[in-house]
């Protein structure tokens, strides 16, 4: 089944930071995926900016090895690598000086769509914000995307969003989560509300509860000094996790427009009951035989950052009412894995003589490793001996279901690229969404600060801290295995 690819507009894409890890990692090897899909037109530019003194022909040397290590062979073939070279120019520019901006501007068309990624550290949106207006470069209509963190709490986020709004319009601001941008995530929504069969069901009478895993196997790696002052409470659960929880939790928006959808996943973080400690698991990951301890990795031997975290959450509304949400999330861990799991209360009445838990039915959307869906059902065993009942997964991996075109399936960040360029913003954080996380999020940080609580220690390779368990166990329910 070949997927439609309809050409974006002509556009000039400013990349500023457009030599970091992130550009040469997503950024550029994701447009170029584009480019050869024929959805980037030839008329499109990219403009890498960053303060490295280099020229177009520099440039596209960087491009070029960024694109050959991480675009398959097969894909990146020379030919359409030195097509796509065409597209490529470079500026090099100072965020916080004077050096470089009137070049830029030179550089920019008019007529095209106008889009700035500001692929820096959070420190310099303000700078880049007020130079693309003050040198008149950013038009009426220019985007700008920011990526996370978005602030470092609700103080910062307010802020950050107040020096943005100083001038762009919020219409124009797309604060990137790149798990929105995931086939499976949009699928969910798809789920739900295209279908008549599961929207019925999903809510406090039928649903027992809900978990959502994002689980990795590495460490902090060379994000160090960034993580110890964040940990997995503001790196992974204010943003990933809070965005997978609203999209399971919302209320069918009335259209599938961006501030219809986002006015109900807003409402979704404000109906969030406070959590209280009892029901978080801080942990800290351990040295492992061959691995350091975090507390190695971010060379700071006394830190109290957590490295995994679970949680139970109610969502004070309607439809949630009894039905609690637990959400984990590590570094270190056994598995690398992201999913959600809607776990269905059992019939009320067995006529099989079943043993507990049969019939409880169990979807589970899986985001990573590989993209797709499974619903546990429960049928007759075959064969002639008696009715006996057994559990089987219905399983809807999209890329045996749709063939190579979805095993093939764009990265989230050539969909939300794309997407800026289109100016739809329906798979963006809005600033108020943002607020309202953090909001959410720092009394429960204050209260673990105040009282100086450290986590718990977890082995590398394991499932997290026991309590994790513990947690789950003492309402008479246990995690989901950890495996791919
Ligand atoms: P990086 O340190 O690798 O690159 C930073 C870039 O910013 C470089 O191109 C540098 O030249 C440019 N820069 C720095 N100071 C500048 C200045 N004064 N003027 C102009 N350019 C300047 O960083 P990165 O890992 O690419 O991350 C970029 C942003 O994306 C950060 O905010 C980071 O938190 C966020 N992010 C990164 C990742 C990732 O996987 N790397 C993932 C999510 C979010």
């Amino acid at each position: 089944m070949a997927s439609r690819v309809i050409p974006v507009e002509p556009f000039d894409l400013v990349i500023f930071g457009g030599t970091g890890d992130l550009a040469q990692r997503k950024i550029l090897p994701s447009l170029f995926r584009r480019f050869i899909e024929g959805q980037m037109p030839p008329e499109a530019r990219i403009i890498g900016a960053a303060r490295s003194a280099l020229d177009d022909r520099g440039y596209r040397e960087m491009v070029a090895e960024a694109v050959r290590a991480h675009v398959s062979p097969h894909r990146c073939t020379e030919k359409n690598l030195a097509a796509f070279l065409k597209t490529i120019f470079y500026v090099p520019v100072d965020a916080r000086g004077e050096t470089g901006w009137e070049a830029l501007k030179a550089r920019m068309r008019p007529g095209v769509v106008q889009a700035f990624y500001f692929s820096v550290g959070p420190g310099l949106f303000g700078d880049l914000a007020q130079r693309l207006k003050s040198h008149a470069i950013a038009g009426e209509t220019a985007r700008i995307v920011v990526e996370k963190p978005f602030g470092h709490d609700l103080a910062s986020a307010r802020a950050l969003n107040a020096t943005l709004a100083a001038h762009f319009r919020e219409q124009y601001i797309y604060r990137i989560d790149h798990y929105l941008g995931k086939e499976t995530v949009q699928n969910l929504m798809a789920l739900r509300f295209g279908n008549m069969l599961f929207e019925p069901l999903w809510n406090a009478q039928y649903v027992d509860h809900v978990q959502i895993t994002v689980a990795e196997t590495v460490g902090v790696g060379g994000r160090g000094s960034y993580y110890d002052h964040a940990g997995a409470m503001r790196d992974m659960v204010q943003n990933h996790l809070m965005q997978l929880l609203c999209l399971t939790a919302m209320e069918p928006p009335s259209k599938f427009d961006p501030d219809a959808v986002r006015d109900e996943k807003l409402k979704v973080i404000r109906a969030l009951k406070h959590v209280e400690l009892p029901e978080i698991v801080r942990g800290q990951y351990l040295a492992g035989p061959d691995t350091p301890s975090y507390r190695e990795d971010v060379d700071n031997p006394d830190s109290t950052t957590e490295s995994y975290i679970a949680l139970k959450l109610e969502i004070a509304n309607w439809r949630w009412n009894g039905t609690p949400f637990y959400l984990r999330t590590g570094k270190r861990l056994k598995a690398r894995l992201s999913e959600i799991v809607i776990q269905f209360k059992e019939p009320p009445h067995s006529i099989f003589d079943s043993p507990p838990g049969q019939g409880a039915n169990e979807l589970s959307i899986r985001l990573q490793p590989d993209e797709g869906m499974d619903l546990k059902v429960t049928i007759k065993e075959p064969g002639p001996g008696g009715m006996r009942l057994i559990d089987v997964p219905l399983d809807m991996t999209f890329a045996e279901a749709l063939g190579e075109e979805v095993a093939d399936a764009p990265d989230a960040y050539e969909r939300l690229i794309m997407d800026v360029i289109r100016g739809n913003q329906t798979l963006f954080m809005r600033g108020d969404e943002v607020e309202a996380a953090w909001a959410w999020t720092d009394p429960i940080i204050a209260e673990w600060e105040a009282r100086d609580q450290r986590p718990l220690g977890y082995e590398p390779g394991s499932t997290g801290p026991e309590e994790a368990a513990i947690l789950m166990h003492r309402d008479g329910r246990r995690w989901r295995e950890l495996k791919t």
